[in-house]
């Protein structure tokens, strides 16, 4: 450590992210706001934080010249994405304040040492085993996962690298499908309701969160969250909340986590997973809470203090997957966002990306409104707008 854990790094400093999507962008874009110049490390010349960001280190995450600069530039890195190579995560631990730290975002890279973390905090997950070679998947006793997920243990995401299996005989085909990596079989839940739960853990332990927020997935991926959830008993958000803050304090974690839950049809809570860094779900923080999480990250990372975010309006958030850019016969055109920014309470961001594809996570609507139910009729319009199922 080149500065004292518990400095505060005030506004006019240089913080860098590693990583330059939208979550990048997000970030910087708060820091940015607070009087602080953002550096980022990222390979493309048109990322999304690298738009907005003065000092762009293009490099590759592993590049040692790269990282050597940042460090010089930087008074504190924290990153935008969990698959940063290790190497790079150890050596910038090693020499510039880093948060969250490298060991709490190996865990997060892999399912199994997540569900391992879950267990030894007695948090539920799904039962689950690990399948990592060809006799694991011919020899597991897996007929109570069944039907099951197979997930790659490390870099799936957006439903990527996911399999379901339905028999033990397909286990084997379906593991070697994924690649022949180490991956985690999980049983199929029968979900109510999927809930996540953001908060911010600074250097001194000191722990504050996001009201949770529910999510509504299609495809794997993020379709909408809903904040607060119109229909969410207090006794389980709170029990979210308290298994949040146990698996950071598990963690000894400084900075931004993001825990995702399922809530099953008995009414009991299973952690999922969890992102070292703010999350998708979290995005209409910027809109309906007086701090955000991207907020939170910066104040973490600056060991600022933190405060209780306070949400001042219910909010429904809407993904923008490239889909949108494209009407039913298969034609690109322009989404109609006069159409959107006509509706109650919208608010529109987009993350710069020059090219829509499908799956791809171009932007996010977020609606305030006085009432959830309210902002969801709103968002339901977008959704008719923009050629959107409804949900
Ligand atoms: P990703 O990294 O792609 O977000 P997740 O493990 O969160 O992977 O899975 C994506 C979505 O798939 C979840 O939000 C949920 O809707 C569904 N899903 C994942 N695991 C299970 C499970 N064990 N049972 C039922 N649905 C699941
Ligand atoms: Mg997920």
């Amino acid at each position: 450590m080149t500065a004292h854990p518990t400095d505060f790094i005030a506004p006019g400093a240089t913080l860098g992210v590693l990583g330059g999507g939208q979550l990048g962008r997000m970030f910087a874009q708060a820091a940015q706001a607070a009087g602080y110049t953002v550096a980022v490390l990222e390979p493309d010349a048109h990322a999304p934080a690298a738009q907005v960001t003065p000092n762009h280190v293009r490099a590759s995450y592993d590049d040692a010249d790269a990282l050597h600069q940042l460090a010089r530039i930087t008074a504190a890195v924290t990153i935008e994405f969990e698959n940063v190579p290790a190497a790079t995560l150890d050596w910038l631990d090693a020499h510039v304040q880093l948060a969250p730290h490298a060991p709490a975002v190996a865990v997060c890279q892999d399912r199994s040492a997540e569900k391992a973390l879950f267990t030894r905090l007695g948090v539920a997950c799904a039962p689950h085993a690990v399948i990592a070679s060809e006799a694991d998947a011919r020899t597991a006793h897996i007929e109570s996962l069944l039907p099951g997920i197979l997930k790659t243990a490390r870099l799936g995401y957006d439903g990527k690298g996911q399999m379901t299996v339905a028999s033990a005989a397909d286990l084997p085909a379906a593991w070697r499908a994924l690649g022949g990596v180490t991956c985690v079989l999980e049983r199929k839940l029968d979900l109510r309701q999927e809930l996540s739960v953001i908060l911010a853990r600074g250097r001194d332990g000191q722990i504050v969160h996001l009201p949770p927020q529910q999510n509504l997935h299609r495809d794997g991926i993020l379709f909408a969250s809903f904040a607060p959830p119109s229909a969410l008993e207090p006794a389980l958000a709170q029990r979210a909340v308290q298994a949040a803050q146990a698996i950071a304090r598990g963690l000894d974690y400084v900075g931004v986590l993001c825990v995702e839950f399922f809530v099953l049809d008995d009414g009991s809570l299973v952690a999922n997973e969890m992102a070292p860094r703010p999350h998708n779900s979290g995005h209409h923080t910027l809109d309906s809470c007086d701090v955000s999480q991207f907020d939170l990250q910066v104040r973490a990372l600056v060991g600022a203090p933190l405060v209780a975010p306070r949400q001042h309006s219910p909010a429904v958030m809407l993904n923008l997957l490239g889909d949108v850019w494209f009407d039913p016969s298969g034609q690109q055109r322009e989404p109609d966002w006069a159409g959107v920014l006509a509706l109650p309470g919208a608010h529109l961001h987009l993350y710069g990306k020059r090219e829509p594809r499908r799956a791809r996570k171009m932007g996010h609507l977020t609606f305030t409104a006085a009432t959830t139910a309210q902002a969801a009729q709103a968002a339901l319009q977008a959704c008719s707008v923009l050629g959107l199922e409804p949900f």
